[in-house]
């Protein structure tokens, strides 16, 4: 995991003067794709509100101040941080007894809520109350990847930070650093941009394995064999069992389409797939088919979520790019 310093040295930059300047805010929303090091500028800047050894604009990480936000056992320093599918008006209770209960070794105090998106109106209503009674000092974050699904009454008080995604060509060669093959790290990088995430998915040896039954599928789809219907139920279903596997499936599915397409306009970007064989082949067909095969393919992924069974869906859309 890289340091959030490197990761996000402007954001860095940012907090380190609004700190020096002592213009933080009340409230704040950190916003952006995962892996882009928003809980750890939380940290950060936990850590540089308590830090008793603070040099050039940035804390130490070693005093014992530091060492206590990195544990997660900072009194002042509070997390909401929740595996459940939402995040509840008794959990924003229990953050609030937190609250009341820590305060006394300073003035200053952090509240940070993961997934913030995750919250329930009722408790985001709840949450809303720590807006309205300001107390000083105190300042709260809500992470989320996606603030829209907040409810405006948040949002609106709230500054929201957005967190800029590294370039997919540094993602990827993050991945290689990390000992993943270019050819995976390559496809892996066009998926997520969140290292520790690419890493563990091009290190499951399902993701090769369904990385190659897709390249088949569009070798089948290019010569127009309708065998690659048969490949839905002997190949690709059994590669693809939880709605995640399915879904990134269908992903590549799509890069494949779109490097073709690209390949076919003669735009230099460095696609998923390189210079494969496969995909120059598919590159070769007509501009529309290949237009029309990859809203077919983002039209299913749609629809992958909405009662459909995996097959049924993939079946469908292979008789289409046919
Ligand atoms: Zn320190």
């Amino acid at each position: 995991m890289p340091e959030i310093a490197a990761l996000q040295p402007q954001l860095v930059q940012q907090f380190s003067q609004i700190v020096a300047n002592q213009r933080l805010s009340q409230a704040y929303i950190f916003n952006g794709p995962s892996g882009t090091g928003k809980a750890q500028l939380a940290e950060w800047l936990a850590m540089r509100l308590f830090c008793t050894n603070v040099q050039a604009g940035q804390p130490c990480g070693e005093c014992p101040e530091c060492q206590r936000v990195r544990g997660g056992n900072h009194p002042d320093v509070v997390w909401l941080t929740s595996d459940a599918k939402s995040i509840k008006v008794d959990d924003i209770r229990a953050l609030k007894a937190e609250m009341s209960k820590s305060g006394v070794e300073g003035t200053q105090r952090v509240f940070i809520v993961t997934d913030a998106d995750k919250l329930t109106a009722g408790a985001a209503n709840s949450l809303l109350k720590f807006y309205e009674e300001p107390v000083p000092g105190m300042t709260i974050i809500l992470t989320t990847t996606a603030k829209n699904q907040l409810l405006p009454t948040i949002l609106s008080r709230a500054q929201v930070i957005n967190f800029p995604a590294p370039a997919r060509a540094q993602v990827q060669v993050e991945l290689e650093a990390a000992g993943v093959e270019p050819r995976l790290a390559a496809v892996a990088a066009h998926l997520t941009v969140d290292v520790t995430a690419g890493v563990a998915m091009a290190e499951d040896e399902r993701f090769a394995a369904r990385l190659k039954a897709v390249l088949t599928l569009v070798g089948k789809l290019t010569q127009g064999d309708a065998e690659a219907f048969v490949l839905v139920q002997t190949t690709l279903v059994p590669l693809a069992k939880t709605l995640p596997e399915q879904q990134q499936l269908l992903a590549m599915l799509a890069l494949a389409y779109a490097d073709a397409l690209n390949a076919h306009y003669q735009v230099p970007l460095p696609g998923a797939f390189g210079d494969d064989a496969t995909i120059a082949a598919l590159a070769g067909r007509a501009s529309r088919q290949l237009s029309d095969g990859l809203a077919h393919i983002l039209a299913t992924q749609i629809r992958l979520g909405q009662n459909v069974t995996f097959q049924s869906a993939l079946e469908a859309l292979v008789l289409q790019l046919l």
